[in-house]
C-alpha cells in the first residue's frame, strides 16, 4: 500500500459553521473523522501544519511550507495532499510548483462549503485529492489542484466562482484530467515546471489593475514606497492608457515591470503600435508573462527575484516555451 503523507493548513475544509450562520475554525480538524473511510486508500501520515484561514497565508507561511515538504519527502512518502483554504489556494499550488520539485505526486485541495454545511465538499474532495495522489500516473505532471472531481496544474488554475463547489477552473490550456467513481484519468502534462528552491523571500512587488483613464499617480508610489518589482494587469493583449506609459518607462529603468492581461484567457503579446500599445511597452523593456495571473505572476517574479539572473534570463524565464 503508498504511504501518503496529509498536511492540513486550514481553511473552509477545516472549519464549521456556527449557530449564526458564520464558517470559522474548528480545534479539531472535522478531516480526521474522515480518515477511517480511506484506510483503503493509502497508508496516510497526517500533519497539522497550520489552521489558518487562506486570506492569512503569506507568502513566507509558502515558503515554510516548501521546505516542509522537501524535509517530509526525505521519509520516503509516495505522495503528499494539502487541504488549504480556496482564497490563496492557486498562490500557495503555483509557489509550491515554482520551489518543491518533488518526485511523487502533490495534490492541493480544499472545500467551498465547511464540514456541517449541507453539501459539504470538504471529505469527497479529500478522499478524490488523497486518490490522485496514490495515481502512477499524477507522477511528473507537477503540483496539482483536485477539486470538484478535476484535475488541475498549479500554473492553469484559478478560482473562479465566488461560491460554487465548481469554482476551480482551468483557462487557456485546459485541466489535466478527472476523476470518476472507479479511475483517475489524466490526458495532458504540463511542460512550464522548471523549480528552484530558495532560503528566504527578501523582494516586495506590487501588483495594480489598468483601468479606462487610469492615472501615473499610483505607478509612481510603487517607486517611492520601494518595492523590488511590479506586476501590470494590463487591456487585453497587453495595452495601458498612454496616461501610465512615462511612468512604465521610469520605472522599468529601477525595477522589473511584467505584464499580464486582465482577461483571464489568453497571452499578453506586442501586437498594438499606437501610443500605450504593446510594442511600445515592449521597446520600454516591460516582460510579458505568458498566461500566468498577476497574482501568480508576482509569486514567480518574488522567487526569480531571489535567484538574481538578470534581465534577460527573468525575460526568458516568463516566456511560453
Ligand atoms: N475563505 C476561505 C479560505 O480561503 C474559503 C475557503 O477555504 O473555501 O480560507
Amino acid at each position: 500500500m503508498k504511504r501518503l503523507l496529509l498536511i492540513h493548513t486550514g481553511g473552509t475544509i477545516a472549519m464549521a459553521q456556527n449557530r449564526a450562520g458564520h464558517v470559522l475554525p474548528n480545534e479539531i480538524n472535522p478531516l480526521d473523522a474522515s480518515l477511517p473511510r480511506a484506510t483503503d486508500i493509502a497508508d496516510i501520515t497526517t500533519k497539522h501544519f497550520s489552521n489558518l484561514p487562506s486570506p492569512h497565508i503569506t507568502p513566507d507561511i509558502m515558503l515554510e511550507l516548501a521546505h516542509f515538504i522537501k524535509d517530509e519527502l526525505n521519509h520516503g512518502y509516495d505522495g503528499v495532499v494539502i487541504t488549504h483554504g480556496t482564497d490563496t489556494l492557486e498562490e500557495t499550488a503555483y509557489f509550491l510548483q515554482l520551489t518543491v520539485g518533488a518526485p511523487v505526486p502533490v495534490v492541493l485541495t480544499g472545500a467551498m462549503r465547511s464540514s456541517n454545511e449541507v453539501g459539504s465538499d470538504g471529505e469527497f474532495n479529500l478522499i478524490t485529492a488523497l486518490r490522485v495522489a496514490t495515481s502512477d500516473a499524477a507522477k511528473g505532471k507537477g503540483v496539482l489542484v483536485v477539486f470538484n472531481g478535476e484535475i488541475h496544474s498549479a500554473f492553469n488554475v484559478t478560482k473562479t466562482h465566488t461560491s460554487s463547489v465548481d469554482t476551480f477552473k482551468s483557462v487557456h490550456f485546459g485541466n489535466l484530467g478527472m476523476v470518476t467513481k472507479d479511475h483517475v484519468y489524466l490526458f495532458n502534462t504540463p511542460l512550464l515546471m522548471k523549480t528552484h528552491m530558495i532560503e528566504r523571500l527578501t523582494k516586495r512587488v506590487a501588483v495594480l489593475k489598468v483601468y479606462a483613464g487610469m492615472e501615473a499617480d499610483l505607478l509612481l508610489a510603487v517607486e517611492q514606497l520601494g518595492y523590488d518589482g511590479l506586476v501590470l494587469e494590463v487591456f487585453g493583449q497587453g495595452n495601458v492608457p498612454p496616461s501610465i506609459v512615462e511612468a512604465i518607462k521610469r520605472l522599468t529603468k529601477i525595477m522589473p515591470v511584467i505584464i499580464v492581461s486582465r482577461c483571464f484567457n489568453g497571452i499578453v503579446q506586442d501586437v498594438y503600435g499606437y501610443e500605450g500599445g504593446g510594442q511600445q511597452l515592449k521597446e520600454l523593456g516591460v516582460i510579458f508573462s505568458n498566461g500566468l495571473n498577476s497574482q501568480k505572476a508576482r509569486l514567480k517574479l518574488m522567487v526569480e527575484l531571489e535567484i538574481e539572473s538578470g534581465h534577460e534570463a527573468l525575460e526568458a524565464s516568463f516566456r511560453v516555451e
